[in-house]
């Protein structure tokens, strides 16, 4: 009898932490694993906002993916996904195709732009290990041309970053790490450089517990940060953004961290989505599959207590790698119901560059140093579940409390 194929897109948070327990919950003869991933190595997504600032080298927050799965286990095939043909029960690859019992769709999120003119042609965004390369890269840059031009470029030394959520948040606290730095190597007075965090709600982080966001705001902008709470951006153009008052900023740096929607290849392949993502099943199928289940970004849930979805998170992906292999487990063997999934949130920590962060764990508040220690905490929680204690040795955060 031929062995049932289970193939997994994406090697983010949902599709490695699913491969790895698949391959430790199924026996060679049980089924044939195989992962499908755009770049042979995984990246942490949580911890991009470093390497795009320049305060972490990007190596450190990737790993070649055959240096973690047991690759006797499952079978990586590095390619990009296309389009997934649920009537033939197959996927489209850009170099060629592969068949599927079931299906696993953990391809990750893309930036919202919602529709906002110039967004995709004159913003960066924090997605990947080649996007955030190209920011780093892009701000020294900057700081490079300012000094060897004649006329001084004060839109060259003006960082905007839109959207003031975790994730425009956690990189405006490394941008206030390195600003320091590359002022000092370019010889350039910090005083002429703008960092400013562009909010279109009527706070910073909004829904977030106030007093925490009181603190991340008064922090920030004893460090220079200028916030432009209750200030939409209605425009990014080649010179900057225009706000929905009609004023422009001019600057050479938009940075767009607005809030993400699912991968497009969902909306491509025919499923019904809502911003990009496929509201599940409690058992975390697409609705309407029997072999087709959704993990992380990809996948929408609603928190029932207030009736709206939970915000996508590496949590939540991790959690959901759990009960998605076990069912699979369930089909494959035949051996009863399926789970249904149940978010369990710890909380939230965000950093805030160098030291300092924020967060919430339990109904415990945290904040300044022992924020910043919970949060290398669990960094290092998610290598020790993905590759055990070698991983964490090998990528952790080590240095616990500096
Ligand atoms: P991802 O981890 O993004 O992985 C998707 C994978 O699919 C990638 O490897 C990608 O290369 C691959 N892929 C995409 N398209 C294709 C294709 N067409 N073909 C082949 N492969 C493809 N969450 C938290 O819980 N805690 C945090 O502290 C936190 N911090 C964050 C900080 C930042 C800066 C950002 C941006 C996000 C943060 N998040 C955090 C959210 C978290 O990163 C995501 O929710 C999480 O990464 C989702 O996991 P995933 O497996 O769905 O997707
Ligand atoms: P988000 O949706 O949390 O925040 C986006 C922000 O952009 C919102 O505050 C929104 O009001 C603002 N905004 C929207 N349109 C705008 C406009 N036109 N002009 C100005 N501001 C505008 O999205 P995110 O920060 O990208 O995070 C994505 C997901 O990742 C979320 O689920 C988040 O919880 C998660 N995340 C978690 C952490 C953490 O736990 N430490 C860190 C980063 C991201």
């Amino acid at each position: 009898k031929k062995k049932p194929r289970i193939l997994i897109l994406g090697a983010g948070y949902g599709g490695m932490m699913t491969a790895s327990r698949l391959s430790k919950q199924l026996g060679y003869n049980d089924a044939e694993i195989i992962l499908v991933n755009k770049h042979n190595y995984h990246y942490q997504t949580t911890w991009l906002h470093e390497p795009a600032a320049g305060t972490l080298h990007h190596d450190r927050t990737r790993m070649r993916i055959d240096s973690v799965i047991d690759t006797n286990k499952v079978k990586f095939i590095k390619d990009v996904v296309v389009e997934i043909k649920t009537a033939d029960k197959k996927v489209i690859l850009e170099g060629g195709e592969l068949d599927y019992d079931y299906l696993v769709i953990g391809l990750g999120s893309e930036p919202e732009t919602f529709g906002i003119p110039g967004v995709e042609e004159h913003a960066f965004s924090i997605r990947s290990v080649n996007s955030v390369r190209q920011i780093r890269e892009h701000i020294e840059y900057m700081f490079a041309s300012y000094n060897n031009s004649e006329i001084k470029h004060e839109d060259y030394l003006t960082f905007i970053v839109a959207g003031a959520g975790f994730t425009g948040i956690e990189f405006v606290g490394e941008l206030t790490e390195r600003i320091p730095e590359l002022c000092k190597e370019y010889d350039i007075d910090r005083k002429k450089v703008r960092i400013l965090s562009v909010e279109a709600a009527p706070t910073a982080l909004p829904g977030f517990d106030p007093e925490l966001v009181d603190y991340a705001m008064s922090l920030l902008e004893s460090r220079g940060v200028e916030f432009k709470i209750s200030t939409p951006i209605k425009e990014v153009t080649k010179d900057g953004v225009i706000l929905a008052s009609g004023e422009e900023i001019k600057s050479k740096t938009i940075v767009w961290t607005t809030g993400v929607r699912g991968s497009s290849i969902l909306d491509k392949s025919g499923f019904e989505t809502m911003r990009g993502r496929i509201k599940v099943e409690p058992d975390l199928r697409a609705p309407g599959y029997e072999d087709v289940f959704v993990i992380g970004d990809c996948a929408l849930i609603i928190n029932e207590e207030i009736n709206r979805p939970y915000p996508p998170t590496a949590q939540i992906a991790i959690q959901q790698s759990s009960t998605l292999s076990k069912n699979i487990k369930a089909l494959i063997t035949g051996s009863g119901n399926l789970e249904t999934f149940v978010p369990d949130i710890k909380g939230t920590v965000a950093s805030l560059g160098g030291k300092e962060a924020i967060g919430i764990v339990g109904s415990k508040k945290l904040y300044g140093s022992s924020a910043s220690t919970m949060k290398k905490i669990i960094d290092n929680r998610y290598l020790y579940l993905l590759g055990g204690l070698p991983l964490v040795v090998k990528k952790g955060k080590l240095n616990l409390f500096s």
